[in-house]
């Protein structure tokens, strides 16, 4: 039933969203009815270029397009993406994950430069009925009422008050602090970013996304596509967290270690393009919160955490956090239900962290496996490469985990231990020696089994603690 209710005149808005980034403009075309009042307030003026998210998987592109936002970002050159290949080691033929063998699943991702793809959801999000945006407007407090219940806020220059409010602000989230939820960040390496004019030509499958292994962490190259109908592509590589020397030391070491590990055509499009300009870096960091929501008030998209981009799932979990919320919230009216607003708000809780869960476990799983050096991590790479080139099922079923299509902790599990379990097959059979097709000395097989056994625990270990903590949320 829709909460028919006139607009309270002692508020400023019905709902405030605090971030004007890729989750606050989702979020603001989701809860757009015609009838709500939309605030979101932006800490910045215009949009100063850093390297973010780009690379989208087709359940988060699903969201896009059933909220209208593709037409617009096409035009501001977005395209679609096909799947993903690995390269495992230079002149070692591509392992095709094509995103199409996904069953009853959309076959196409989507990418585009970070920049436009904020322009071009502000400019969709904007043209929503009700939503107004604020520029230069931070939010520095979390007001509440007599009752404890979120009220507004306080930005630089103004107090503002609505019923609810909906902290969209990023990872180094404000409002969570403010909130009093809690979170657990760990840095795990930096991303050293390039942009590569005309490269998606040189990448063996120009319309996937890649991940080149062999350098100390992998390197993610994909097409961003770009204005005119530009075929552009760009190079993520994974660093060292103890770089050091900014941008200029980060060119010299992507000079250094890394194009010398990419197919030639590739590694000059890298090398020409450190030349023209500096690289771009971000902290990879993983951030895990166990509760995003309080009476009148929720956390959402990366405010919620975020996981190592090499899965690049964040947009993901951004974009289906706020299709769940404004579903959640369709016949909540313009929210002056309190009681009604904080059970969709619980119900987001249960539902959102069974999305998230497994994109968190598998990110810090395939990093593992793709930066690893230990026995048990080398042996499950090997594994993992015979898994996928086994059949089209195998593919399928780790596409549709590390898409979004299936957020199920036992299905991760399963597909875990089964590539544990090939990668043991291949270690008895001595296939894992430190250079492929080198036979394993014993005492290299025992530390692979030894550490093949170790993953195997931990992760279920991290499965189960979730699935626990997940049956107790549902509970409550
Ligand atoms: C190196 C790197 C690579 C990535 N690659 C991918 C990828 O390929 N695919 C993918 O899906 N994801 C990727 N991600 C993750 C993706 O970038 C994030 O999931 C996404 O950008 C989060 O969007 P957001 O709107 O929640 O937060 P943000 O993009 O951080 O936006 C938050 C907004 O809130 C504003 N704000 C902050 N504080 C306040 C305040 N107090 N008051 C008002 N406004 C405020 C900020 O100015 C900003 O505009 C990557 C992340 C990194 C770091």
């Amino acid at each position: 039933m829709d909460m028919e209710t006139t607009n309270d005149a002692s508020l400023d808005a019905d709902v405030i969203i605090v971030g004007g980034g890729v989750t606050g403009c989702a979020m603001a075309t989701a809860l757009a009815n015609g009838k709500r009042r939309i605030l979101v307030l932006e800490a910045r003026t215009g949009h100063k270029p850093r390297f973010a998210g780009e690379l989208l998987h087709p359940t988060g592109t699903q969201v896009l397009d059933e909220l209208g936002f593709l037409p617009t970002l096409r035009k501001h050159g977005g395209v679609d993406v096909d799947g993903f290949a690995v390269v495992k080691a230079k002149e070692v033929p591509v392992t095709r994950l094509p995103y199409a063998e996904i069953a009853n699943h959309r076959p196409t991702g989507f990418a585009m430069e970070h920049r436009d793809l904020v322009t071009g959801m502000r400019e969709w999000a904007e043209q929503q009925p009700g939503v107004t945006f604020r520029f230069n407007e931070k939010v520095e407090e979390v007001l509440r009422n007599d009752s404890g219940r979120v009220s507004g806020v306080r930005t630089t220059s103004v107090t503002l008050r609505a019923s609810l409010v909906l902290g969209c602000d990023g990872r180094h989230s404000k409002i969570r602090p403010l909130l009093g939820l809690g979170e657990e960040a760990r840095l795990l390496s930096f991303s050293v970013a390039m942009r590569l004019p005309d490269g998606a030509k040189h990448l063996p499958c120009p319309t996937f996304g890649h991940i080149f292994l062999g350098a100390w962490g992998p390197m993610l190259i994909y097409p961003i596509g770009g204005p005119d109908g530009a075929r552009d592509a760009r190079g993520c590589f994974d660093v060292t967290r103890e770089l050091s020397g900014g941008p200029k030391g980060a060119a010299e070491l992507l000079r250094r270690e890394y194009a010398p590990h990419l197919p030639a055509p590739l590694a000059r499009a890298l090398l020409e393009s450190l030349d023209r300009e500096p690289p771009q870096i971000a902290a990879n960091e993983a951030i895990r919160t166990d509760q995003a929501v309080l009476p009148g008030a929720a956390i959402v998209g990366d405010a919620g955490g975020c996981a190592h981009p090499l899965t690049a799932a964040g947009m993901t979990v951004c974009f289906t956090d706020a299709q769940r919320l404004g579903r959640l919230l369709r016949d909540a009216g313009n929210f002056s239900n309190p009681q009604q607003v904080d059970t969709a708000l619980r119900r987001y809780e249960i539902e959102r962290y069974r999305f998230v869960r497994v994109r968190e476990v598998l990110a810090d799983a395939l990093y593992e496996v793709f930066r690893g050096v230990e026995p048990g991590t080398r042996a499950i790479r090997e594994g993992i490469f015979q898994y996928w080139e086994g059949s089209s099922q195998a593919r399928a079923r780790s596409m549709a985990l590390l898409s979004g299509a299936d957020s199920r902790p036992s299905v991760f599990l399963r597909e875990y231990l089964t590539v544990v379990s090939t990668s043991t097959s291949a270690v008895l059979a001595g296939k894992t020696g430190p250079i492929r097709g080198e036979q394993a000395t014993l005492r290299q097989r025992f530390d692979s089994l030894v550490g093949l056994g170790q993953k195997s625990l931990e992760k279920a270990r991290l499965v189960f603690r979730d699935v626990r903590q997940e049956l107790l949320r549902a509970s409550a």
